[in-house]
């Protein structure tokens, strides 16, 4: 046995990315409040998809990591803070609002890029989540063919802290019955993300038919703060 300590989980890291292999599915390592030592030990390993919820910790670790990781943004994100992310996102999993997605675009432009998105759909049932409404969805849906510099890429959804997985599954199958209305209409080819599922009920989501889940205490260890 070696004496160094590692702060991942490997077997856990190499058992999950197994399940998530077999179903087509990509693993986004959620590093936030993890030390740069820690993403660098799965970077090792060949991860590249992180995610962070906060702006100023995502754009420190950007500067201090190799350029190749795939950063992407999970939690809440107000406008004025977009143009800090807006160069090297690679996908911003948490848009709740037009106004949010017009901004973005208005970066992305200035960037001379196009920024990859999911719209965040509120599938819970606490209050507090973020996220849209099915009305609210459908109106950005139909609505966002003037941002040519965003991607509509997908959905995401959070479901109720709860340890009934019967309400976690039926949340989950919500946001993809919604998913599907609009990735088999044709209209929307760049349609193909379905992110939900965390290091509780990731497996109840593939099962619901994610295709991108998020963990991060089962890889890192438990965190102080969310
Ligand atoms: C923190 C967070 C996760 C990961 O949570 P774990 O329970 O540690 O796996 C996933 N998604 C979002 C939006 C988060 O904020």
């Amino acid at each position: 046995m070696n004496h160094i300590t590692v702060a991942i989980d490997r077997p856990a890291y190499q058992r999950i990315k197994q399940e998530l292999d077999e179903r087509n599915a990509l693993l986004v390592a959620v590093s936030k409040t993890k030390p740069i030592a820690d993403i660098q030990a799965l970077y090792d390993l060949g991860h590249r998809d992180f995610g962070e919820n906060y702006v100023q910790e995502m754009v420190a670790k950007q500067k201090q990591l190799p350029p190749d990781i795939h950063w992407h943004f999970i939690g809440h994100l107000q406008r004025n803070k977009v143009k800090e992310i807006a160069p090297f996102v690679h996908l911003i999993q948490s848009v709740d609002s037009l106004k949010l997605l017009s901004e973005i675009h208005k970066q992305a432009v200035k960037y001379s890029r196009t920024i990859a998105v999911l719209l965040q759909v509120h599938i819970a049932r606490e209050e507090t989540k973020f996220g849209l409404d099915e009305e609210e969805l459908k109106e950005i849906m139909y609505s966002h063919s003037g941002f040519p510099n965003v991607e509509i890429k997908g959905l995401m959804g959070m479901a109720s802290l709860t340890a009934d997985r019967n309400v976690i599954r039926e949340e989950f199958h919500r946001l993809r019955v919604l998913y599907d209305q609009f990735s088999g209409a044709g209209q929307y080819p760049l349609f193909s993300a379905l992110s939900m599922g965390m290091s509780s009920d990731y497996l109840i989501a593939l099962n619901e038919g994610a295709t991108m889940v998020r963990i991060g205490s089962l890889l890192f260890g438990a965190r102080e703060r969310q």
